[in-house]
């Protein structure tokens, strides 16, 4: 067993999206800055790159948020994609998204917020977007079809392609990774890491970065912080002793195409495509109508995924609560798959939305499909020093979206240079009356 560093200048734990992300920019910022080696980042996870939400995420990089300072972050996080699209498996598609008229004025405004800050996205309204859909899919139903945003930097990235890219990112940097190591906790004094306590010997470190996923809540009380907290909204309104942290689980799942052909008219990979019908119910080809449940769906074009050409998607997260069994993760966790409804539920929006989906309910791929996150208390990330010498990137589950965080953080954690784009989401947003949550939508994530 390759001997772990006692001592070290920056140490990331979890090697998902943000701690992979976050060693490569620290290690280039360290290398290009002049301040020291790449050699002088340790990246550490209990089991290995991508064992948490990052190897079974769906991957889709859009920027349709009703929290405007997000617009900022994911201008970041696709020119990092774009810096390397082949290596990190970004597909640079676009995304296209459809709402009902009730979303019209969000759908403005998330179009203007997008625009300026460089995020070059396209509005149409009415009979517009109608037009729009139809060139894109000649059989999309248009009916409820009242607002399109097509936002053309998005797209989506492969997740296994993203993964290994991220590591040979790390490796070519000179980031030292080991894996198998597990932190068990924090040695405290006066607000300071003194040590980061692993099964494999306390590990001091200058600065350490927790990138922990689900597991974030664990990372959270190690480090004595409380489990609830008080939540102050900018219209003046207050929740109290609010649960720091909320776990969700997502509902996704993958259709094998078997021959039917999942291109545009003009024959290129569609955009990612995420359709919210807030008044509209969800009945499938047989029939049957789900009463709770409201119209939201995404898909994308997922052959690398599948091992065959096919689609990958899903719908609103289910929200468990403040505590869940975390371990074994994704897939193998039987506890968090997707309910039995949900592939008639999925298939069901699917061929509400093109003909050419009628039927695929017999093409949906049986198979576990499952993870959870955590969410903040306004389900929107949180980037903020947590201890003197520790900072933390909780990304509230939307993860693929972020990865130009590390980069920003680099900037930050190297030259001590405040970024701007990262301030929205600190802690102190919560006390300070800044707490995010204007959102007329039906998910969490938008
Ligand atoms: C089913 C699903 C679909 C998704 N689809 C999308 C999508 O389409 N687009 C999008 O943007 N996002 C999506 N997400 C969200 C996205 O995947 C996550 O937000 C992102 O991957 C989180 O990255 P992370 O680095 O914070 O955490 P993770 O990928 O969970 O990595 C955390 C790592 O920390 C390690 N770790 C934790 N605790 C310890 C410890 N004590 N000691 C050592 N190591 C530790 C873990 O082993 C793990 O490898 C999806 C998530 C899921 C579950």
């Amino acid at each position: 067993m390759e001997e772990l560093p006692k001592s070290v200048r920056y140490l990331v734990i979890g090697a998902g999206m943000h701690g992979l992300s976050t060693a490569w920019h620290l290690a280039e910022e360290l290398e290009r800055s002049g301040r020291g080696k790449g050699s002088g980042v340790l990246l550490i996870d209990k089991t290995g790159p991508g064992a948490g939400a990052t190897g079974v995420a769906c991957g889709c990089v859009r920027n349709l948020y009703m929290t405007g300072p997000l617009h900022a972050i994911l201008r970041h996080s696709v020119d990092v994609w774009q810096s390397d699209p082949v290596n990190l498996g970004f597909q640079q598609v676009g995304y296209v998204s459809v709402g009902e008229a009730n979303q019209t004025a969000d759908y403005e405004a998330i179009h203007k917020s997008q625009n300026a800050v460089g995020y070059a996205s396209d509005l149409y309204v009415g009979a517009e977007g109608k037009a729009f859909l139809k060139r894109l899919w000649p059989d999309f139903n248009t009916e409820k079809a009242d607002c399109v945003l097509h936002e053309k930097p998005s797209g989506y990235a492969g997740t296994h392609l993203a993964v290994r890219g991220l590591v040979e990112k790390c490796t070519t940097a000179g980031v030292q990774l080991h894996y198998g190591v597990t932190v068990h906790g924090y040695d405290m004094t006066n607000g300071r890491v003194e040590g980061v306590v692993t099964d494999r010997g306390t590990i001091r470190a200058d600065c350490v970065v927790i990138c922990a996923g689900a597991w974030v809540q664990k990372h959270w009380q190690w480090l004595g912080k409380p489990a609830t907290l008080d939540l102050r909204y900018p219209d003046g309104g207050t929740a109290e002793a609010q649960d720091m942290w909320t776990f969700w689980r997502l509902l996704e799942g993958e259709v094998l195409l078997d021959g039917t052909l999942y291109r545009t008219a003009d024959d290129r990979d569609p955009p990612v495509l995420h359709v919210e019908l807030m008044n509209t119910p969800v009945v499938t080809e047989a029939g049957h109508r789900f009463p709770d449940l409201h119209f939201y769906t995404y898909l994308r074009y997922a052959a690398e995924r599948i091992g065959a050409p096919g689609i990958q998607g899903g719908t609103i997260p289910i929200k468990i609560g403040p505590e869940a069994v975390l371990d074994p993760y994704g897939h193998a966790n039987p506890l968090y798959q997707a309910d039995d409804w949900f592939a008639d539920y999925y298939c069901a929006t699917l061929a509400y939305l093109m003909e050419r989906f009628k039927g695929c309910r017999q093409r949906f791929r049986e198979r576990p499909n499952g993870g959870i996150g955590a969410f903040t208390p306004d389900n929107v990330p949180i980037f903020d020093w947590v201890a003197d010498n520790a900072y933390m990137v909780a990304d509230s589950n939307h993860g693929y979206k972020m990865i130009g965080v590390g980069k920003l953080l680099a900037r930050h954690l190297v030259g001590g240079e405040t970024v701007p784009e990262l301030i929205p989401f600190g802690l102190a947003r919560f006390a300070e009356g800044r707490t995010f949550g204007d959102r007329n939508s039906n998910c969490p994530w938008v």
